[in-house]
């Protein structure tokens, strides 16, 4: 028998969802709660590469999220005029069987995922969060914003990198920081020929890419330096991209004129947080990017919120307590988050002080020689 038979999931987002699946093939009861009662999840897309295959595997879903997909195994770095110069040879991360990248969109993610948990016949409830809890020495008693209330063995604080589960549990001291890069991303039409990824450098601070996404769609990204941390009118967001693609030739040249409706622009600062080890108090628990939040220049902030749920709830599935379960999942997934955290902002750091001279392909083969390794 587990040491945990019903967990409260706080968040209903790709933590939450993969964790409630993970717990359920391991005959842990598991309920959701999401604050936002509309569900929704933005239009864009996201890159992801093998060791999110492994995990999504783990949770029977890795073939749909493939098929909903587009996998590819090539980077190109073009210069400034959109002439490639450099094709990067592919890092298999986790399985020589998936390719090296895929890129999906993030509404499909969330339908693999909400399928998933609706095959299961996990509870989701929406516009509903923790009001209060309070741990006695066998559970947590919690009350909820609808005015109901329950009992559960753990909780899960899987609502993001806002998350108020963090404040509940470890006060207000942990806030995700500007790094003082921001990230634009919009979706296009793809050409049937263009089946790899572009990243465009040659402007200071900045590097520009082309992502395919799925059959018919891909997405145009941009991340660069946003001194200051400016907030722009929604209504402005599309000028303000194309301005910042103005110069790169080659295809973004093209794409760049279809970036006109802005209500389609997504713009977000980048900011990074990693919870100090252990991400626990008692009977409760963050994972994903409520535990750390990281920028998207390695494609891993996806991976490693299934990751956590699916080893969160490979150890309540075999450990004698509750405290040994959670002490053993800090030790598989502390190192190998801080790995992904760490790099990525010298990633992004190197990209905003071009005199670090940070050595990418170095800085990629070093953390991807970690995250090919088990979870
Ligand atoms: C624009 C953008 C681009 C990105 N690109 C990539 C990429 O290319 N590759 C990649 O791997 N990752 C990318 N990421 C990061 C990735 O989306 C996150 O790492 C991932 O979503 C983390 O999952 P999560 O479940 O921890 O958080 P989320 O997916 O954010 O889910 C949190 C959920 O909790 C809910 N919630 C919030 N507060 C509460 C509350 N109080 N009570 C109940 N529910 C609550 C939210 O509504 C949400 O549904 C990107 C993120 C953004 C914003």
């Amino acid at each position: 028998m587990t040491v945990v038979k019903n967990v409260l999931v706080v968040g209903g987002g790709i933590g939450g969802l993969s964790a409630a699946v993970a717990l359920k093939q391991k005959g842990i009861d598991a309920e959701i709660v999401e604050l936002n009662e509309r569900w929704q999840v933005y239009h864009v897309g996201i890159i992801v590469q093998g060791n999110f295959l492994v995990a999504m595997d783990a949770l029977g879903v890795a073939d749909k999220s493939i098929e909903a997909g587009f996998p590819y195994e090539g980077i190109h770095h073009c210069d400034i005029d959109g002439n490639r110069r450099y094709s990067q040879p592919p890092i298999k991360v986790g399985s020589a069987k998936y390719a090296a990248n895929l890129g999906l969109t993030r509404p499909a993610l969330h339908k693999i995922l909400t399928d998933a948990v609706r095959t299961q016949n996990i509870p989701v409830r929406l516009g509903v969060t923790v009001k209060d809890m309070v741990e006695g020495p066998d559970g947590v008693a919690v009350t909820f914003t609808d005015g109901t209330s329950g009992r559960y063995d753990l909780v899960i604080g899987a609502d993001g990198v806002k998350s108020q589960m963090r404040r509940r549990l470890f006060g207000e001291d942990y806030k995700p920081a500007f790094t003082g890069q921001g990230v634009w991303r919009y979706n296009i039409p793809r050409p049937a020929d263009f089946v790899d990824m572009e990243l465009f450098r040659g402007k200071p601070g900045a590097t520009a890419g082309l992502v395919p996404l799925d059959e018919n769609s891909m997405y145009i990204f941009y991340v660069a330096g946003e001194p200051g941390n400016p907030r722009f009118q929604p209504e402005t967001l599309a000028d303000e991209l194309r301005n910042r693609l103005e110069g790169y030739g080659g295809l973004m040249a093209k794409v760049r004129e279809q970036i006109i409706d802005p209500a389609l622009v997504v713009y977000r600062p980048l900011e990074t947080l990693l919870m100090p080890d252990p991400w626990y108090r008692g009977r409760a628990i963050l994972i994903g990017d409520a535990a750390h939040s990281t920028t998207p220049h390695m494609g891993q902030g996806a991976a490693l919120a299934v990751e956590d749920s699916v080893v969160l709830a490979d150890e309540l599935s075999k450990a004698s307590s509750v405290e040994s379960a959670l002490a053993a999942f800090m030790r598989r997934r502390f190192d190998r988050v801080k790995t992904v955290v760490d790099n990525s902002i010298l990633l992004g750091e190197g990209e905003m002080n071009p005199e670090m001279k940070v050595n990418v392909p170095e800085v990629y083969g070093r953390a991807f020689a970690v995250l090919a390794q088990p979870a």
